[in-house]
């Protein structure tokens, strides 16, 4: 579910799998627009209700919406057009806040996995 909001891209993983879908939403929405919004939001609660399995598919989705935040722009609020936000970092900045986030993480799961 992480991917889902790439669809909106046709030559990414997700787009590649649906091409027709991929490319009517990427012509008639653009790249970071509906599929990187609060209506993705909405998704995972539709198709899996509120079950533990939506909460992941909410959980992944996030993440990449806050991944994409952190490289450049996403239309949080679209169809608002000033609901463009973003902290867009260098490649060399984000590799190092990717390196921290996985390392706490990683000690996160080795920490709470001892107790
Ligand atoms: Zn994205």
């Amino acid at each position: 579910m992480a991917l889902l909001p790439d669809i909106d891209q046709a030559r990414s993983k997700l787009g590649n799998l649906a091409k027709p879908v991929s490319r009517a939403v990427q012509k008639g929405f653009g790249h970071r627009t509906i599929t990187h919004s609060w209506v993705i939001l909405l998704v995972p609660s539709l198709l899996f209700g509120n079950s533990p399995a939506a909460m992941a598919a909410l959980w992944g989705i996030l993440s990449h919406l806050i991944s994409d935040m952190l490289v450049g722009r996403i239309q949080l609020f679209w169809p608002l057009r000033f609901g463009w936000i973003g902290i867009p970092l260098s490649k060399r900045m984000y590799s190092a806040i990717d390196q921290i986030v996985f390392y706490a993480a990683l000690g996160y799961i080795v920490y709470t996995g001892y107790q």
